[in-house]
């Protein structure tokens, strides 16, 4: 299909919209001709990449999943309906398990793993009505390989959302396909306290685990996502896509 109108004609809610990923994947759905409902916390930056793709802001706190639910069903009402969703919001954090208490798990769970979830569950009459709809979750490669110290919540959560996403893509088949990322480092402001120190970001000791050497851009995972939403992608569901320049090799 023609590059600029892989997404035309297709209404989808990309949640983290307002930062990094979310953001770029916002900007690139757009110029492939997507109908957007963004959501984010991040009220805003959340507007202005609303105003820069012509998509509907919806600001939540995706750890008020009452509230959550209440978003995605005004998303389907705005677009009128629903052909795909983007779970990208996110948090991370480190914390030994000695010093992890519950209220940092379950809050940990509750955006990462909870969230997707109840977007998803709230989407399903929506997307099941599509023509051809799809579901990407973005985990992360700690949840492959766990080798950050004190990222055991993380690490779980995103875990949880990658077989939550295979378990959907066997269940919902054929009518909606789901898949995950699970991205290396990215330069976006959920790094900066681990990237912030270095002038240049690929100098980084850790990105020598990496075989491409360096750190990816925002716009390189949203590529990835544009793939696992677009028709180019149509024989594949329940793939578990490594977008990590080569640390993981899965
Ligand atoms: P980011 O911090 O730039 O963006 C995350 C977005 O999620 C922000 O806009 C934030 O406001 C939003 N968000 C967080 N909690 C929220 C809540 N409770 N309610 C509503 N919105 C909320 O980070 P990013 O790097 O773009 O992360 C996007 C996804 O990619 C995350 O799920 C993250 O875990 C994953 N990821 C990132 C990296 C990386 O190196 N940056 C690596 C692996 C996985």
């Amino acid at each position: 299909m023609t590059a600029g109108a892989r997404l035309r004609g297709r209404r989808i809610i990309i949640t983290g919209a307002a930062s990094g990923i979310g953001r770029a994947t916002a900007r690139l759905f757009s110029q492939e001709g997507a109908a957007l409902a963004l959501v984010d916390l991040q009220k805003d930056s959340l507007e202005e990449i609303a105003a820069q793709t012509g998509g509907q802001a919806l600001t939540v706190d995706l750890s008020d999943h009452e509230a959550t639910r209440a978003v995605v069903a005004q998303a389907a009402q705005l677009l009128g309906g629903l052909d795909g969703v983007v779970n990208c919001a996110g948090i991370s954090g480190s914390c030994p398990l000695a010093d992890l208490d519950q209220a940092a798990w379950d809050r940990m769970m509750a955006i990462n793993l909870t969230a997707p979830y109840v977007v998803c569950r709230a989407a399903l009459p929506f997307l099941q009505e599509a023509a051809a709809a799809t579901i990407v979750n973005v985990a992360s490669g700690q949840a492959l390989l766990p080798t950050a110290h004190g990222i055991s919540a993380y690490s779980a959560s995103k875990a949880g959302l990658a077989a939550f996403t295979k378990a959907l893509a066997f269940e919902l088949a054929p009518r909606i396909r789901a898949n995950v990322i699970a991205p290396g480092i990215v330069q976006t402001p959920m790094v900066e306290s681990v990237l912030g120190g270095y002038s240049n970001p690929d100098e980084a000791p850790f990105v020598a685990q990496y075989a491409l050497k360096r750190v990816a851009r925002p716009s390189e995972l949203a590529d990835a996502i544009l793939f696992l939403t677009s028709g180019e992608s149509s024989f594949v569901t329940g793939a578990l896509l490594a977008v990590d320049g080569g640390r993981t090799f899965h």
